[in-house]
């Protein structure tokens, strides 16, 4: 079932996009957790990591990669904390797989 990701991609809802390319987009997230608080997608309807399948793996690594880059760009790069919640109970909200990128501001370990 598509999501509210899906309608940025398709540019029918709008959002402060960061990068594109053939098979993701990052944007900024709406309700910020960190100074630089960015959301990286596979433009492909994925719903949770648990649902990726072992044919998406170049897509996956792309993904790591290219927050990577994004972070890079955004002057962020030395530190940042990539996030996936997978599922309702790790705090998913939107069942479209996204990497969290959050970096400006000093995080705990472990995770709240
Ligand atoms: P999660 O809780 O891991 O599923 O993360 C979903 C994230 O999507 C939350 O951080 C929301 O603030 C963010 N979000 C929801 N709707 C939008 C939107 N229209 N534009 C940007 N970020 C959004």
């Amino acid at each position: 079932m598509s999501t509210i990701f899906t309608k940025i991609i398709n540019r029918e809802i709008p959002a402060d996009i960061v990068h594109e390319d053939d098979w993701c987009l990052a944007f900024r997230d709406v309700n910020p957790q960190a100074p630089t608080h960015v959301l990286l997608i596979p433009k492909k309807e994925i719903p949770r990591l648990m649902d990726a399948k072992a044919q998406d793996a170049a897509l996956l690594g792309h993904l790591m990669l290219t927050a990577n880059k994004i972070a890079q760009q955004l002057g962020v790069g030395d530190a940042f904390r990539l996030a996936v919640n997978n599922g309702a109970g790790a705090g998913q909200s939107v069942f479209h797989l996204h990497l969290h990128i959050l970096a400006g501001r000093k995080f705990s370990w472990p995770p709240g």
